[in-house]
Order: structure tokens, then C-alpha cells, then sequence
């Protein structure tokens, strides 16, 4: 039998949007695909989602989102969609592990780390030095030093979170001016163990005849290759939307966002709405994803209620 609510993604937007589509009564199946909790998770404290004085660790705040939702009758299964048919009525997406049937669908399915493309990235990326998470891998490289990449608000989060465990920090950025928040930036600047290396292009990473890195190489404006000696690169320049598998039914934007209608979360085909950041390239905050979610689920909610 169809599902009311099939829900996609267990990150912020996919989670509120399950407690919302609970509370209602509509018992909603949400699956979790490659990234359980997603971003949340790959992050530790979280210092600007309303309610928290002091913060909240990411990995907690999901949890509990996770733990209301099941309160509210939420039921939760592993998959990953590959391909959708939103042709009839019933809408049918074909995943690794089934078929599933709903009548609504909410697609939050969250956005994944963008890499370099340099060589050697993907040589030593899983465990041999290369990395996009310095949550899950930093206290792997106690004492020694570490370069990150980017200029965002995740770089500089990145580059923070590392002094507590590397000697040093290189944080390379492609611009001297940066797209992070000001708090992070000046966190940045002044901490003792950050070296501020702008106006780069991450060039390649080497590694030696242990198969670990030992350089990221980076191009100055001026043409020259700077090497950092490091022992690890944490690759910190923003991410792509996890959209591929609806477009050829969905509408996106030339970034492979989702495109919505002006509720933010409608689409193109009645009764699938998107949340969080697979369709947000402006805000892709924790607190903006929630509040995605829950306009989803109401929204569901009564396009439901309207058949
Ligand atoms: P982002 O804001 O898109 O920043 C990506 C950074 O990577 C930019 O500085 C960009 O350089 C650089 N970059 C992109 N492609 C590159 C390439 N090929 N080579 C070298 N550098 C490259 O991504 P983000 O930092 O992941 O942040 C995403 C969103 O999450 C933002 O809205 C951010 O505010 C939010 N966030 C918030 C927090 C927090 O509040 N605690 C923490 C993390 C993230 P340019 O600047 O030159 O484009």
C-alpha cells in the first residue's frame, strides 16, 4: 500500500519535516540514504540554532530530532533512491534495497562535499590524508601539521576545530577575502596556531612511499609553488546538491539545485515538495533547513488532505 509521506533524508530539513508529518497523523516513512543525520553530524558544536545558550553538539541536536519524530509515530528504513517515476498519481521510487509507493513526497536529501579535482585528492582521500570532515578524522593528526582549504564558514570551522589537536593550520584560500561569517573570521585570525595562506590555488597533493600525504602544493598569484609540509588535506569548499537522481523529473537550476515555487518548497510536480540544502544555495543553515521541513510537511499535509 502507498505511503501518506515518503520522506527523504534524515539531515535538519528531513527530520523536522518528519516530526511535522507525524504529529499530523500521517505516520511518514523517512529514509536515511549515504549520510545518516547528515551534515549535523560531521560537524561538533553548534553555536546558532535558537534554544541552545551554550550551543549543541550536531550529532545530539539529530538525535533528538530523530527521537521526536519516532515519538510521534515517524517510522525510518535505510535507502538510497535511484530513479523516480512521478508520472501517475501514486508517485514510485526504486531505491537500492525497494520499491516504495507514497502518495507525497518530501525530498530532503541534503548536499555532499565538493572536491578539488586536484591529483592526488582522491589518491589519499578515506584515511591516507586527505579528508572533508575534521570532525570525524582531526584527532587523527595529533602534533603534526594540517592544511584546510576554503574560505567559508565550514573552512574556518574546520581550521578551528584542528588547532586542538595539529601543531599548526595552514588555512589556503584562493581570495584574501573570505565568505565566512565575521565572528569566524577573526576567531581565524587570531588564533596562534592558524596560518593564514591566501591568494592560492590548491596546485596537487603529494604523498611518499608510505602512501601517506606529506605536501599540498599551492600556486601564489605570482605564479610560484608553495609546498606545505602536512599530514593531512581538509578540503573544506562547499558542497553540491544531492538532486541527480529526480532531475530528469524534477526542475533544477544550473547549480543542480531544486527549483521551488514561492512557498520554497513546491515543485514542478504536485504533491513532491523539496527541503533544506538540495534546494536552498542562499541560506543552507540547520535553522533554515528545519523551517523548510516544516513548511514540506504542512504543505503535504494539505495537498493531501485536498486529493
Ligand atoms: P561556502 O560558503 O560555499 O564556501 C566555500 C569556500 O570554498 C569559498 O570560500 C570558496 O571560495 C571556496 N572554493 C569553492 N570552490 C573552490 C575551489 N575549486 N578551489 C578552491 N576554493 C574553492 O561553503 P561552506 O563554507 O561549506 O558553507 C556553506 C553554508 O553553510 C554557508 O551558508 C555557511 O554559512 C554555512 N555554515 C555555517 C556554519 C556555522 O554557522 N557554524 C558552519 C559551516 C557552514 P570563494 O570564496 O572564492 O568562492
Amino acid at each position: 500500500m502507498a505511503e501518506n509521506v515518503l520522506i527523504l533524508g534524515t539531515g535538519c530539513a528531513g527530520l523536522t519535516a518528519a516530526i511535522y508529518a507525524a504529529r499530523a497523523g500521517l505516520t511518514p516513512l523517512v529514509l536515511e540514504g549515504g549520510q545518516p543525520g547528515g551534515q549535523l553530524t560531521t560537524t561538533s558544536e553548534v553555536e546558532n540554532f535558537p534554544g541552545f545558550i551554550h550551543g549543541v553538539d550536531g550529532n545530539e541536536l539529530i538525535t533528538n530530532m530523530k527521537g521526536q519524530a519516532e515519538r510521534f509515530g515517524a517510522k525510518f528504513a535505510w535507502d538510497r533512491i535511484d530513479s523516480v517515476d512521478f508520472s501517475g498519481p501514486i508517485k514510485k521510487l526504486k531505491g537500492g534495497e525497494a520499491t516504495y509507493e507514497a502518495k507525497a513526497v518530501i525530498i530532503a536529501t541534503g548536499a555532499s562535499p565538493r572536491f578539488l579535482g586536484i591529483p592526488g585528492e582522491q589518491e589519499y582521500y578515506g584515511g591516507n590524508g586527505v579528508t572533508t570532515c575534521a570532525t570525524c578524522d582531526g584527532a587523527f593528526y595529533r602534533d603534526v601539521p594540517v592544511a584546510v582549504v576554503g574560505g567559508g564558514d565550514s573552512a574556518c570551522e574546520e581550521a578551528l576545530f584542528l588547532t586542538r589537536f595539529a601543531s599548526k593550520v595552514y588555512l589556503a584560500h584562493r581570495r584574501d577575502t573570505f565568505r565566512a561569517s565575521e565572528i569566524m573570521i577573526q576567531r581565524v585570525k587570531n588564533h596562534a596556531k592558524i596560518e593564514l595562506v591566501l591568494n592560492v590555488t590548491p596546485k596537487q597533493i603529494l604523498g611518499g612511499a608510505d602512501g601517506k600525504v606529506h605536501t599540498l602544493e599551492v600556486v601564489e598569484k605570482s605564479g610560484a609553488v608553495r609546498a606545505l609540509g602536512v599530514k593531512c588535506v581538509f578540503v573544506a569548499i562547499g558542497h553540491v546538491p544531492n538532486s541527480q537522481a529526480f532531475t530528469p523529473s524534477l526542475e533544477v537550476d544550473a547549480g543542480g539545485y531544486f527549483v521551488a515555487g514561492a512557498n520554497t518548497v513546491s515543485t514542478n510536480i504536485p504533491g513532491v515538495f523539496v527541503a533544506g540544502d538540495c534546494s536552498d544555495h542562499v541560506y543552507r543553515q540547520a535553522i533554515t533547513a528545519a523551517g523548510m521541513g516544516c513548511r514540506a510537511a504542512i504543505e503535504a499535509e494539505r495537498w493531501l488532505a485536498g486529493l
